[in-house]
């Protein structure tokens, strides 16, 4: 059994849901009885953080009861999260957390990092004869956010099926993998009844700032852009983008090249993306002009639906009759602009 310490630390891990359940508190015991109280406002407390810093936040835990509070609070954070029920507060929490832990992570021992990395299901290794962590080739594909340079699988050692990170590394992958974790175990949660009740001044006062923060997203200047112009594909990604959600590489592949033909210029393509988790002015705008041609010979034209579509980044339940005459992001958005036009 793991530390008190390391359980509030990381309450997401198995030896953590197994003291909360050994304690036998039930969720209305939690919600509800004196005894968890403080455990209450810090669940709040970490969510009122992932809207103000994108991370849940960090408490004193010198005592046992500081410990055993922070853990409870966990889970009550997670119900008071499907309660306030917008998906994009679920994700903001989720990265949150994950966000919390990666910061934790990188202070641990190598041999913590590899409990939680085999925990979480990551074939995980480490050789002794080269001196270095190795990680599944399939697992870095499915959790590196190889849309930075850095991250490209051709600028990363394989070897065996395996491939060579660092400490970091590793934890920033287990970042990436807590938050698909978390996001999907609440997304189609139905809310708890009574947490509705004991939470809901604060769960109103959260779906105010998360309305709040929505409409600043939505209000972000965007040049000469129109966003109601926009065929529901790229609505997506941009609102995924703003929202601070990992986008895959075809997805800002196909905005900024959208973008850049609705002659958006570098800087303003730059400001959408600063939302975006990992977000590094320097290496976004190399890859940025990278797609627009200025680093190099190619120039690259935003694709069509056709390949939209086999990336998996057209919502087909979304298609409207505008679509259906486009065959194209491109054409969409100009028959929407001249529709406007004319009615002016
Ligand atoms: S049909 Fe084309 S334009 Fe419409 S959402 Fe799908 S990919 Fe986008």
């Amino acid at each position: 059994m793991v530390n008190l310490l390391t359980l509030a630390k990381y309450p997401f891990l198995q030896d953590a849901k197994i003291y909360v359940r050994n304690e036998g508190a039930t969720v209305n015991e939690l919600l509800t009885d004196p005894l968890f109280e403080h455990a209450r406002s810090i669940a709040i407390e970490r969510l009122e953080n992932v809207l103000s810093k994108k991370d849940v936040g960090d408490r004193i835990l010198s005592t046992e009861p500081e410990r055993i509070m922070e853990l409870f609070s966990y889970p009550l954070a997670r119900i008071v999260t499907v309660c306030v029920g917008d998906d994009y507060f679920t994700r903001s929490y989720a990265l949150s957390e994950a966000v919390h832990m990666y910061k934790n992570l990188l202070k641990e021992p190598l041999s913590f990092v590899f409990d939680v990395a085999k925990e979480f299901n990551l074939s995980v290794e480490y050789s002794d004869e080269m001196n270095e962590i190795r990680l599944l080739f399939t697992n870095y594909l499915t959790y590196a956010p190889t849309r930075y340079k850095k991250w490209k699988m051709i600028n990363r050692k394989m070897d065996h099926g395996f491939i060579s990170l660092s400490q970091k590394d590793l934890s920033r992958i287990i970042q990436e993998v807590l938050r698909k974790r978390i996001n999907n175990e609440l997304e189609n949660r139905l809310p708890h009844n009574e947490a509705l009740s004991v939470f809901s001044e604060e769960i109103a006062r959260i779906k105010n700032k998360v309305l709040t923060q929505r409409k600043k997203h939505e209000l972000l200047p965007l040049g000469k852009l129109n966003i109601e112009y926009l065929p529901p594909c790229l609505k997506n990604i941009l609102s995924l983008i703003q929202s601070g959600e990992n986008v895959a590489h075809m997805g800002r592949f196909a905005l900024v090249a959208f973008l850049n033909s609705v002659n958006l210029s570098t800087d303003e393509i730059l400001k959408l993306f600063s939302k975006a988790p990992d977000f590094e002015a320097d290496k976004t705008r190399y890859q940025i002009e990278h797609i627009l041609g200025k680093t190099g010979a190619t120039s690259y034209k935003p694709p069509g639906c056709d390949k939209l579509k086999t990336y998996g980044l057209c919502p087909s339940e979304e298609i409207d009759e505008v679509c259906k005459r486009s065959f194209h992001p491109t054409n969409y958005y100009r028959w929407k602009w001249s529709k406007d036009k004319k009615k002016k």
